[in-house]
């Protein structure tokens, strides 16, 4: 396909209205002169016609949500309600600037203070705030709550332990909060190997961050244990809650101990992700850790929303409140669903997991064999001495119209080779999923007849096998049957 540059001709444009409609006037006569640029810019010239069958076109190369199924484990891509972005994109909200009193936008107020509230109740914290922007801005925010508290207890603590099988951000986070990072190995049931927690749980150690269920899709049953052992040596346990569906409304993570959530309001929450959109990483806390929260909050007064200042406040982590948008739809999704509503989010997605999981555990072996939450980790070694890796049937899958699964996550040993990380959400039909374990059985057999077919694949999309080294250095696209004038 060409670029719209490539299309240009000269003189060429869309629609104009008639020049004698109007008094002309030299556009150098309305602008002041520093703003002038004095080359002329290569701006395509092209018909209305020409522009909309071009981005029209780039629209298909692409796949998304709206297009079909979209499995990728530990990111939770569900299909959210179109519903939710109409009203994000009401005009009072879309306009409201962030600098207008208070007494003018009392409805925008509400809903960030109802929803708190709502996060709250849904994880068994006592006070949220909605300030960061992404899960892991969440992570930083929590973490740097977790080192003002022991500042102002007077502790010094250095350390904070996370599991090897964390999402990537969780170090980074404490790091950039000045900790020292230790890991924690798991055990072969993928949870926290609980004597290994035990002898580095010191009175150095601020806390644990923990996943659960943890990236691989599994419920750490020792829960209460691990949130003893750490209370114990006084350090504070973090819920990194990215991927809330599997607990809405069955466990909340308060009740299990955990000090510190953040969770991702555009994973669980009905905002689409990926493509660097906007996202919101609320952060809750208990009651003893409430002073500490980013500076304001919104609260409520004589039935009147204010802005209120946490006294011992870690500050403000970004400009102005919060990615508002992003609030309104997951406070849309919530009123929604109800809370019955949201506890079948979680049964759903935790059914359709464990369903794929039975039914292609014959032909691809589970990383771990046991029930799993709303993600089941599966592994495509067999198919190695046929010469296929796992990356080969990830690439098969999108030969018949879905999106492939992660893959090669999580990358920590020993249980983790070639493996195929499925995640079906809540919002796929048994239809759907029944066609999907279809491909995947299909695709195994395919790895035995006929591995040329998996390890040349894709065939049937706009753009077949990358090189992908070459991809990150040179990224320029040639389409297969580029006939496109
Ligand atoms: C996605 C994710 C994060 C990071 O969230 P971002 O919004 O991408 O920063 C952190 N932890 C887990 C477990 C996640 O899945």
């Amino acid at each position: 396909m060409k670029l719209i540059y490539e299309k240009s001709v000269k003189g060429r444009g869309g629609f104009s209205l008639k020049e004698d409609n109007f008094p002309y006037k030299d556009i150098s006569s309305l602008i002041p002169n520093y703003a002038l640029s004095e080359e002329e810019k290569a701006l395509p010239e092209v018909s209305e016609v020409d522009v909309i069958r071009h981005f029209t076109k780039l629209s298909k190369l692409n796949y998304g949500l709206d297009d079909g199924m979209y499995p990728l484990g530990s990111c939770t891509m569900k299909y959210n309600p179109k519903i939710n972005e109409k009203l994000a994109s009401l005009d009072n909200f879309v306009y409201a600037h962030p600098f207008t009193d208070q007494r003018y936008v009392q409805g925008s107020l509400q809903i960030m203070y109802e929803l708190s509230e709502m996060l709250s109740e849904i994880t068994g914290m006592d006070k949220f705030s909605l300030m960061p922007a992404a899960g892991a801005h969440g992570e930083l925010t929590g973490v740097l709550i977790i080192r003002k508290f022991f500042k102002d207890k007077g502790e010094k603590r250095s350390k904070i332990l996370i599991p090897d099988s964390a999402h990537g951000t969780n170090p980074a986070s404490s790091a950039m909060a000045g900790f020292k990072v230790v890991e924690v190995p798991s055990n072969e049931r993928g949870g926290i190997d609980i004597e290994k927690l035990n002898e580095l749980m010191d009175e150095d150690t601020a806390g644990l961050m923990l996943t659960n269920p943890n990236t691989v899709g599994l419920f750490d049953e020792n829960i209460e244990k691990i949130a003893e052992i750490v209370h114990s040596k006084g350090g504070l346990l973090y819920y990194d809650g990215a991927n809330l569906n599997a607990l809405l409304g069955i466990v909340r993570p308060g009740d299990t101990g955990f000090d510190v959530v953040h969770l991702n309001l555009h994973k669980t929450f009905s905002t689409p992700h990926g493509g660097g959109g906007p996202g919101a990483g609320a952060v809750g806390v208990k009651r003893e850790l409430k002073e500490f929260l980013p500076s304001p909050i919104v609260g409520m007064s004589n039935g009147e929303y204010i802005f209120e200042y946490p006294t011992k406040s870690i500050g403000r982590v970004r400009a102005f409140y919060t990615n508002f948008p992003v609030i309104v739809k997951a406070y849309v999704w919530i009123m929604s669903l109800g809370s019955d509503g949201l506890r079948e989010v979680a049964e759903t997605s935790i059914i359709n997991a464990n369903y794929i999981l039975k039914k292609l555990k014959r032909y691809y072996k589970p990383a771990y064999d046991r029930t799993c939450m709303h993600e089941c980790v599966l592994t495509g070694r067999e198919y190695k001495e046929f010469g296929v890796k796992t990356l080969d049937i990830a690439k098969r899958i999108m030969d018949y119209g879905f999106h492939p699964p992660t893959i090669y996550f999580p990358h920590f040993q020993p249980y983790a080779e070639e493996t195929i990380m499925i995640e079906p959400t809540e919002s796929e039909s048994k239809e759907t999923i029944d066609s999907f374990i279809e491909t995947m059985i299909k695709i195994s057999e395919e790895a035995k007849t006929n591995p040329e077919l998996l390890k040349e694949a894709p065939h049937n999309t706009p753009v077949g096998r990358l090189d992908e080294v070459r991809a990150v250095r040179n990224p320029k696209l040639v389409f297969k049957g580029d006939n496109d004038k």
